[in-house]
């Protein structure tokens, strides 16, 4: 009896305690799988803070999960009557037992209120995300984040003050407007190029200057125009009467010798770390062509930083007692045994005087930097505001640093031939935002009075725009 009960009875005992240690094993897996994953729920946060959506406006969600990573996320836009628009959303699957592994996910959206039916006025954005965590049942379907937004569909508005312009190709012009308060960025447009409106600080809140150039070498189709975009990307480009004047410029052929090659080339691809070719040619190329693209980034660059204020005592002062050597946009075609081997465009004035001589401001301005560039040699660059700056080249030595405030016709260093040079000369630059320009507009009292210093003064007298939102 005792046997066939203990038969029976042992198999249960052992059934029981295999069950008790299951359920413990159970236990302890799970519970460590929930400690695994996290308990906390996915998290969301914007990368940028967003108060305002227009016809552009990028938002940016960052979203986070535990160890078992995201399972879904929803992105949405509410309109004022309640409804809902869906700005983004995606599953993720699990992948494997243990969940998507996907930690974090970024989310950039270019939002068009237009495009979505978000009407102007008060709207909120709301993201939801839910993980694959064990206990993601137990959170409940609420928003991780409600951003209360307000949606602008306006562009800025903009007025063009003053009567018709004109502007050289090559040349320079200077264009004063009125924007709304709420623009962040405005100025002139010229093809690809933005020659970003300042605020001078004795004009009104409102007013904006702008100098541009249309280049010596843009389509011939290009007509400046002028911009604005507020901070929800809402853009608008107006017209204003201009007319782009043709103009044509000298080409010249400039034989390119051994010698040259030997003495100037070389020596200053040594002179800038540069690999030096064996080929005459190669190493003529590497400097004249490449040296000289590096040299135009970096001169762009230099002047990237302008003052608000344009420092203008009148015309630029021409560098006195010098021979015109090259002028502005001349195309030279550089012959070596009788082969055209290179094209550029000369973008300044030679002028040539005695050897070492002081070099003078050509105006009243803030030394922006004073160094060694390249193709340019010794240069000293300096900023006269609104992003007008002009540039002395070749100098044998400089004499004034950056930061230096310095008086039209003040010596800044002497001329030489350091650089891309066949001799001692001064090579003078004039450019607005960073694109060279013809420097003889500037040396004209008459121009720069005309196009420059009177559009200016009016601009002080000019009526303030109404306040955004009294005539929309
Ligand atoms: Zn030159």
């Amino acid at each position: 009896m005792r046997d066939s009960f203990g038969r029976r009875e042992r198999p249960r005992r052992l059934g029981r305690r295999l069950l008790l240690w299951v359920i413990l094993l159970a236990v302890v897996l799970g519970g460590g799988w929930i400690l695994w994953s996290g308990t906390g729920g996915p998290t969301a946060r914007l990368a940028r803070p967003i108060d305002v959506v227009g016809q552009a406006t990028p938002l940016e969600v960052s979203l986070g999960a535990g160890r078992a990573g995201l399972a879904s996320y929803e992105i949405m836009a509410r309109r004022p009557d309640g409804s809902l628009v869906l700005l983004a959303e995606e599953q993720i699957a699990q992948d494997g037992m243990l969940g998507s592994g996907v930690a974090v996910r970024t989310v950039r959206l270019d939002l068009d209120a237009k495009a979505l039916g978000l009407p102007e006025g008060p709207g909120e954005i709301q993201v939801y995300a839910t993980d694959h965590a064990p206990t993601a049942f137990l959170h409940p379907r609420e928003p991780l984040l409600q951003i209360p937004i307000r949606v602008d569909l306006s562009p800025p508005r903009i007025r063009v003050l003053g009567a018709q312009h004109y502007v050289s190709r090559g040349g320079s012009d200077l264009v004063v407007y009125e924007v709304d308060q709420d623009a962040a960025t405005s100025g002139v447009e010229v093809a690809d190029l933005h020659f970003e409106g300042q605020r001078p600080p004795h004009l009104p809140e409102n007013i904006r200057v702008a100098l541009y150039t249309v280049p010596h070498d843009a389509e011939s189709a290009v007509v400046p125009k002028v911009s604005a975009v507020d901070a929800a990307g809402n853009r608008r480009v107006v017209s204003f009467p201009v007319e782009v004047r043709a103009k044509t410029f000298p080409s010249e052929e400039i034989a390119v010798g051994d010698g040259f090659i030997d003495g100037t080339v070389r020596p200053l691809l040594e002179a800038n770390d540069k690999p030096v070719p064996d080929d005459a040619v190669e190493a003529f190329l590497a400097v004249n062509s490449v040296m000289r693209r590096a040299s135009e980034r970096l001169l762009k660059d230099l002047t990237a930083e302008s003052r608000p204020h344009l420092s203008l005592s009148g015309a630029f002062r021409q560098q006195p007692g010098t021979k015109v050597g090259s002028r502005f946009a001349e195309r030279r075609s550089y012959v070596y045994d009788d082969q055209v081997i290179d094209h550029q465009y000369h973008l300044g004035y030679d002028l040539a005087s005695v050897k070492q001589t002081p070099i003078l401001a050509a105006q009243t301005g803030t030394v922006a930097a004073a160094v060694d560039l390249g193709i340019y040699g010794n240069v000293v660059l300096i900023d006269h505001g609104l992003g007008l700056s002009s540039l002395y080249a070749h100098l044998s030595s400089t004499s004034v640093e950056a930061g230096d405030a310095v008086e039209v016709g003040q010596p800044v260093g002497r001329s030489g031939q350091t650089g891309l040079a066949s001799g001692d000369h001064l090579h003078f630059s004039v450019l607005v935002g960073g694109e060279h320009v013809d420097p003889i507009e500037w040396w004209d009292p008459r121009w720069v009075r005309l196009r420059i210093q009177e559009p200016l003064s009016e601009a002080g007298q000019s009526d303030a725009l109404p306040q955004p939102g009294s005539t929309r």
